[in-house]
């Protein structure tokens, strides 16, 4: 087979990045947008050695698992992968991404893995968007998405995953713009005003954030923009940013509130929330409530415990188990988080939690060397990279007599779970949980107990 062949595929399987893959004499190929079950007319592209890359031109025989995508822009859009995947079979990929990884790289062949905890809704569930605003070739200033794996922007404010809010805020903005004739960004020249429009919606309380990130110290007519935004219902929060990098961080350091308040509240459980425009939160919070009450049934609290809750973030799960433990430890690597869990322990009246600022491999080991802490449960939520080796020994040497990791990428956990079980423990319960519907991603929460 050569490049712009043309030719027929069987989509026999799904790859990690949600792409099918099948096979024509026994030459494998990666088919982006095609589902398991698809009988596909593809074009190559790419020809390795054993493999290539095909892109679909036509479906000839559906899957019984395909449907159709509400958005129209799914195969372009880098935010969604697998949205022409029926959610049930969505669910399957995620939990067999989950077993090949633990299989392949952990070495863990027996394990039972519980079914993957979907959603009711896998639609409207995130609470949190940032829209990159720019202007087209004709001149006009739009927003919407990032196609895949670059920064050209795909012109639509009405994202399936987002919510329904946001489309109507973004009309406002853009007609702002338009009218008081202000310009949008440009990454090449790195001129331009607005960057990007951050929406922040709490789902318990509906109070609504927004917040424009702009490259200038002011936003002129602000006064017109905060007039029109302000009779949103539920509207609590509308501030600037100021980023003048020419970097890819969405987000500056300085936050000018123009009108409201500087912060909106929400809620996971019964744990209450300020959630700032610099502030990190979790962007599904119906599916982190069950991944937090799975966190704390593996925890197994009597209120007794000392428990470590390492990669704490804002302290979201400190502050969930700490209503069950004699006492929480939090560390985490950005200091603001640090700040932001010490208030949010506050505001809730939880005085068993403390938190320190510092590298989760560097400040436990200390703590336990220097300072003789030990611990009953340790909790882990690390960034995709996983777990320093050093952070795992100390853990091993701490002994505690359980160790809850909490993963978003199951190839560095089944990495991690795989050094601990070569020192001492062993894996109890593995519980994927679906918090990013039509993509990809998913996470896990993994209880481990000694031998
Ligand atoms: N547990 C939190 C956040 C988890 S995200 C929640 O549920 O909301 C992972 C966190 O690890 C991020 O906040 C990141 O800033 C932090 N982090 C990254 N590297 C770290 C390190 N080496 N030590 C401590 N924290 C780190």
């Amino acid at each position: 087979m050569n490049k712009n062949d043309i030719f027929t595929v069987t989509i026999e399987d799904m790859g990690a990045e949600g792409e099918g893959i099948g096979k024509v004499d026994g030459f494998t190929w990666f088919v982006k947008d095609a589902v398991i079950g698809d009988v596909v007319n593809v074009k190559a592209m790419k020809v390795k050695k054993n493999y290539g890359y095909a892109r679909l031109l036509e479906i000839l025989e559906p899957s019984t698992y395909r449907v159709e995508p509400k958005c129209e822009f799914h195969r372009q859009c880098g935010g969604c992968q697998i949205q022409a995947l029926d959610y049930k079979q969505q669910l399957l990929f995620k939990e067999n991404k989950v077993r090949n990884n633990l299989k392949r790289i952990g070495g863990f062949h027996d394990l039972t893995i519980r079914p993957v905890i979907g959603m009711e809704n896998p639609y409207h569930y995130r609470n949190k968007a940032q829209f990159p605003i720019r202007q087209d070739k004709d001149g006009n200033i739009i927003t919407g998405f990032y196609a895949g794996r670059s920064h050209t922007v795909i012109a639509n404010t009405k994202c399936y995953l987002g919510d329904d809010i946001n489309e109507e805020i973004l009309d406002i903005v853009l007609f702002f713009m338009k009218k008081y004739k202000i310009s949008a960004y440009d990454e090449e020249t790195g001129k331009g005003l607005v960057r990007h429009v951050l929406i922040r919606v709490g789902f318990t309380t509906r109070e609504i954030m927004v917040c424009l990130i702009i490259n200038g110290k002011e936003l002129p007519n602000s006064q017109k923009l905060v007039d029109c935004l302000q009779k949103i219902k539920g509207m609590t929060s509308i501030s600037i940013n100021i980023n003048k990098e020419i970097t890819n961080v969405i987000l500056g350091e300085t936050v000018k509130t123009l009108w409201g308040q500087d912060y909106i509240t929400d809620y996971i459980g019964n744990v209450k929330y300020q959630i700032s425009p610099l502030s990190f939160y979790q962007v599904n919070p119906v599916q982190t409530k069950k991944l937090y009450e799975t966190a704390l049934s593996f925890a197994k609290l009597t209120g007794d415990e000392v428990v470590w809750d390492l990669y704490c973030g804002i302290g979201t799960i400190s502050l969930f188990l700490a209503q069950k433990a004699k006492k929480v430890m939090g560390v985490e690597i950005v200091p603001q988080a640090i700040e932001d869990a010490k208030k949010n322990a506050q505001i809730n009246g939880i005085t068993n939690a403390s938190f320190y600022v510092g590298k989760a491999e560097e400040v436990l080991p200390n703590k336990f060397k220097n300072d003789g802490e030990y611990a009953e449960v340790i909790v882990v939520d690390p960034p995709r990279k996983g777990c320093d080796e050093t952070l795992l020994d100390t853990i091993a040497q701490m002994n505690p007599k359980r160790v809850v990791y909490v993963s978003c990428d199951s190839a560095t956990l089944a990495r991690d779970l795989r050094y601990l079980c070569d020192r001492g423990y062993e894996v109890k319960e593995v519980q994927p949980v679906d918090m990013f519907g039509h993509t990809v991603h998913c996470e896990v929460i993994v209880k481990l107990e000694k031998h």
